[in-house]
């Protein structure tokens, strides 16, 4: 009875997986909502940025994100599908879905009540990575005031379940087939001049070093257990 059981869930699980095939649906993209107000991030980034930010910049990706696969096998891919074949695909494919999919993440890993430090599981695994947080803290702020230009600083897990820091240009990010250290992504952050000029001009440093007083450890801790 029980192989029969077993046998059966098979059988029903192989058949939705060809119908899911045969009749691709189309996945729907939505502008992440900002979870919290433009000045409600002060003490790192002031109302102006984050309201041209998320309102012009943020919207433009998604907008000329949604025009690069419009009418493409695209619409029936999932982001990870799609940075997992990014190198097939034309740069403005590239450059807008990186800038739609890494905005999503990096409004939800700060936060007005973040800073501090991680604890538990990710803390640990922090340790074990990089040594101390404070060394990690190092790497991670390096990653972001030595990108030559445009582009991110991240914290990813690895194939084998390990914590690494790694930096992309652009838009990229370590999802995309071509990146030259590939993870998943818990942990982002935004070093284009857009994200910090206004308050900051040309001191990115001083950016990154506030931008550690909003870092939102439960949404990294929740990353991390999905990616694990
Ligand atoms: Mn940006």
């Amino acid at each position: 009875m029980k192989k029969i059981l077993i046998m059966m869930a098979i059988l029903s699980t192989s058949w939705m997986i060809q119908a899911q095939n045969m009749t691709k649906t189309k996945v729907e993209h939505v502008m992440a909502p900002l979870p919290y107000a433009y000045d409600a991030l002060e003490k790192a980034i002031d109302k102006e940025t984050m309201e041209i930010h998320y309102d012009r910049h943020y919207r433009g990706y998604y907008n000329n994100f949604l025009k690069a696969i419009a009418g493409s096998d695209l619409e029936n891919m999932t982001m990870e599908e799609i940075f997992a074949n990014i190198s097939k695909y034309p740069d403005g494919t590239r450059n807008n879905a990186g800038g739609y999919f890494n905005h999503a993440m990096y409004w939800t890993v700060m936060s007005p009540d973040g800073g501090g430090k991680p604890t538990g599981e990710l803390a640990a695994a922090i340790d074990k990575s990089f040594g101390s947080f404070d060394e990690f803290k190092k790497n991670f702020s390096k990653a972001g005031t030595t990108q030559f230009g445009s582009g991110w600083a991240w914290l990813s897990v690895d194939a084998d379940g390990r914590l690494f820091v790694s930096s992309t240009a652009n838009q990229n990010n370590p999802l995309m087939n071509d990146c030259e250290q590939k993870g998943t992504p818990i942990l982002c952050m935004d070093v284009w001049e857009h994200a910090y000029y206004l308050r900051y001009q040309n001191k990115r440093g001083s950016y990154i070093d506030n931008f550690w007083t909003v870092v939102n450890w439960d949404e990294v801790a929740t990353r991390f257990t999905a990616a694990k």
